[in-house]
């Protein structure tokens, strides 16, 4: 089904940047109203994938190579056009993006540095992990910012699975530490997704070890609890949960220093760890801050209840961006359901824009509809707000992790529509019945 409300004579273009939660979603739904000639996608990637699905590739409980999807496959589907570029600069006088050049894996030039043009801008370029300046964190801890990353914690795992069967040979003492900094939805949630993962890992002949007592997942979070942005109740439920499963969790702990060996905390207490996973807080890409536009301490876009900022033709969204929640002095959180929610709002703005009509004067209001973090393959743990009732309720186990998931179905149906979406869930549920559930190949 096409819309034709476009007009082909308007040469309105909107430039989109960043293909994740957000921006894929936003470019899906103008590119099938307006086409090509008007909406343009870039991204640095070719394929996208639900960011917060990461953490189940980084265990090995999904296979990256099934669960991306092309950006130039979505292109031609949805029509709009896809530029593969990184952006590294925008020209904000002539209205022009900057993309640097496209090497191949060897380092090779295979798309020279480009420019863009745009009469709209819309900037949705994500968050990466925030290493607080922390010794030793960027070199010796992987942060699950993208699949690369997410696959280079994979393999490293794999490698160290390897080591422990054969050391297992010679030193019957012999374990594995996995130590994870940050105790927030993706450091639980990785916990959660490794404990799955360990189940299966003895499938692939590695039998020289028991995965329940051999692999030690250690989760530290700085503040007082784990999921310190949600309700006391979830907290203690997620920890439980964790705990009862052999993970050790310990809170109040600063992170100060890591090494090759581990971590140490401010009161120097060292945590041994074979591998290290940082997921203690986020910042937006660097280069935002050196356009003029204003910027947080974290390098996110000031953007008003209007998403616009200080240019009035460029427009941020999801976690690259700093929006005001409620009259409080509050700020939006950097998640996936603001990111959606941002997406569908901005759709009637950018149409406006592209015909030359009044644009909608509504300011964004986000609605929670609560917070739910996935603790496992059958279970899960969060809240729902009460729409009408105006309270929240708690949810848990295998209900929870159903309606976790909606919100992945929600993104496919968003950007692929809901034959295709109905037809690779059907895909995906028969694969995953005819292989192995941990992927260690
Ligand atoms: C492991 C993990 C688990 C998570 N779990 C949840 C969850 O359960 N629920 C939830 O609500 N949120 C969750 N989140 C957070 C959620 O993923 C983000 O809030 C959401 O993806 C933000 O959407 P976005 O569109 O702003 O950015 P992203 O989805 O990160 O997309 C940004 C896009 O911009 C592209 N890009 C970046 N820089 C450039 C550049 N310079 N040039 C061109 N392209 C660029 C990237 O390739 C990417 O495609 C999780 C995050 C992680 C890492």
């Amino acid at each position: 089904m096409t819309s034709t409300s476009f007009s082909d004579d308007s040469s309105h273009r909107v430039v989109i940047v960043g293909g994740g939660a957000g921006g894929l979603e936003l470019a899906a739904k103008l590119g099938r109203k307006f086409g090509t000639s008007h909406i343009t996608l870039i991204d640095k990637s070719t394929e996208h994938i639900w960011k917060p699905s990461l953490h189940e590739v980084a265990a090995g409980t999904l296979d990256i190579h099934r669960e991306g999807l092309s950006y130039f496959m979505l292109a031609r589907d949805r029509r709009f056009s896809f530029v593969l570029g990184e952006i590294e600069g925008v020209d904000r006088p002539n209205r022009k993006v900057r993309l640097k050049p496209v090497l191949s894996p060897q380092g090779e030039e295979m798309v020279p540095s480009r420019e863009i043009a745009y009469d709209t801008l819309v900037l949705a370029v994500g968050s990466r992990s925030n290493f607080f300046g922390t010794p030793g964190a960027a070199e010796h801890a992987i942060a699950l910012d993208s699949t690369a990353q997410a696959e280079r914690f994979r393999m490293q795992l794999m490698r160290e699975l390897v080591l422990l069967n054969q050391r297992k040979n010679h030193e019957p003492d012999a374990i594995l530490n996995i130590a994870i900094v940050g105790g927030g939805a993706t450091g639980v949630e990785l916990a959660a997704e490794l404990l799955e993962a360990r189940r299966g890992m003895s499938f692939y002949g590695l039998e020289n070890f028991n995965p329940a007592t051999d692999i030690r997942i250690t989760l530290l979070e700085g503040s007082n609890r784990l999921l310190s942005a949600l309700q006391p109740r979830l907290s203690q439920t997620a920890r439980n949960l964790l705990e009862e499963r052999g993970v050790f969790v310990a809170t109040s702990v600063r992170v100060t220093r890591v090494t090759d060996k581990g971590l140490y905390d401010s009161n120097e207490v060292f945590y041994p760890a074979n591998l290290c996973v940082w997921a203690a807080g986020i910042e937006a890409p660097a280069f935002l801050a050196e356009q003029g536009l204003a910027v947080n301490r974290l390098n996110q876009l000031q953007v008003d209840d209007r998403l616009r900022t200080v240019d009035a033709d460029i427009y941020a969204m999801g976690d690259c961006a700093q929006a005001p929640w409620d009259d409080d002095n509050a700020f939006l959180p950097a998640r996936a359901q603001v990111a959606h929610q941002q997406a569908s709002y901005l759709v009637p703005i950018m149409q406006a824009r592209i015909q030359g009509g009044p644009v909608p004067d509504k300011p964004f209001v986000f609605k929670d509809y609560g917070s739910l973090v996935s603790v496992g393959h059958s279970r899960g743990v969060g809240s729902l707000m009460g729409v009408l009732a105006g309270r929240s309720w708690f949810v848990e186990g295998l209900l929870a992790r159903m309606m976790y998931m909606s919100l992945h179905i929600m993104h496919h149906m968003a950007v692929l529509g809901p034959i295709r979406t109905a037809s690779m869930a059907l895909g995906r549920l028969l694969l995953k019945r005819s292989t192995h559930r941990v992927k260690l190949h």
